[in-house]
């Protein structure tokens, strides 16, 4: 028999929703969530649409998780404290199975970045996960893209490309071996916001941007944002050993240089400053425009939804 939207939510959604800062969570008309003193909001939303953003038979789990990852990535970009998330779900049908496991992969997010679900929307019709996000920052602090300075040195977090190495297995274009396959697709699926970091990195990083479009496309938002150009050193790049399994150097540079869906920081530091553990210097900045990273390759703007 097909459950309403009230079951929908109570079964599934109402359970994850509480935190230190939740006043009040799922069930009346608005969350309510506290601030400290001296504290201010900062938000932002994420959607993801079946088939545009992922496959519409991944698996359900792995849909939520990545969802959530994705939204708490800007948080983390931004330096923030998490507080908690919304979600508008767009179903094509009630299907209990579904939603049992993209809940639980919703509470392993929630679990996972201290970020409860505090509210959404439930509605009927293609596939589609909405996550707004929302955290807590200094009044006088946060991670923007602006501040990068000549001399700074440019470090990303964690290694890159995976994803892009992942999808590039998902569509059949190579082959890796079963433990680096798993690797990789795990990285694909199961994306982890680097929230931690990016609360370590307030008041020490001079810029950052959490890298969801590619390294060079994002590090081109930054160097736009600062009026500085960026350099980087492609022999520096953090490279899994499941992507360097790839063997052609060139495939792997292009995949770490402009795949998506990394959500990595990356981040500008003093030039005297240490490396957070886990992260890699790739690069300085320098006078100028623009990202420079030493080869002819292509800069996409990003995934672009509404070009031809
Ligand atoms: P309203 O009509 O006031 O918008 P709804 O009927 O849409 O309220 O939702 C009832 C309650 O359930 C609200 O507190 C809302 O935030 C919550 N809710 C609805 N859908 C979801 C969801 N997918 N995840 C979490 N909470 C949800
Ligand atoms: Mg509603």
């Amino acid at each position: 028999m097909p459950i309403s939207e009230f079951s929908v939510i109570y079964r599934y959604f109402s359970s994850l929703g509480s935190g230190d800062a939740v006043d009040l969570s799922v069930g009346d008309d608005c969350a309510i969530l506290r601030l400290q003193e001296g504290e201010r909001l900062a938000t932002s939303v994420d959607t993801m649409v079946a088939g545009v953003h992922f496959f519409p038979d991944s698996f359900p789990e792995d849909i939520g998780f990545r969802a959530v990852s994705a939204a708490a990535s800007d948080l983390a970009a931004m330096g923030a404290r998490p507080l908690g998330m919304t979600i508008a779900l767009t179903l094509p049908e009630a299907d209990e199975l579904w939603l049992n496991a993209f809940s639980q992969g919703l509470a392993t997010a929630v679990t996972q970045y201290q970020l409860p679900l505090v509210g959404g929307d439930t509605t009927h019709g293609p596939l589609a996960v909405c996550v707004q996000v929302m955290g807590a920052l200094p009044m006088n602090q946060a991670l923007l893209r602006g501040g990068a300075s000549v001399g700074d040195r440019v470090y990303v977090s964690g290694t890159l490309g995976d994803a892009a190495g992942a999808l590039a297995f998902l569509q059949e274009q190579w082959q890796p071996e079963p433990d680096h396959a798993e690797f990789l697709l795990n990285r694909f699926n199961r994306p982890l916001a680097r929230l931690e970091l990016g609360c370590g990195l307030l008041g020490l990083a001079s810029a950052a941007i959490d890298i969801s479009d590619g390294l060079l496309a994002d590090a081109g938002h930054v160097a736009a944002a600062s009026g500085v150009r960026i350099c980087i050193d492609t022999d520096l790049l953090p490279l899994s050993e499941a992507l360097r399994s790839r063997g052609c150097k060139e495939t792997i540079l292009r995949w770490a240089l402009t795949g998506g869906d990394d959500y990595e920081l990356c981040f500008f530091l003093p030039a005297d400053a240490a490396a957070p553990p886990g992260c890699t210097s790739i690069g300085h900045v320098e006078a100028g425009a623009g990202v420079d990273c030493g080869m002819e390759i292509d800069i996409p703007a990003g995934y672009q939804h509404f070009s031809d």
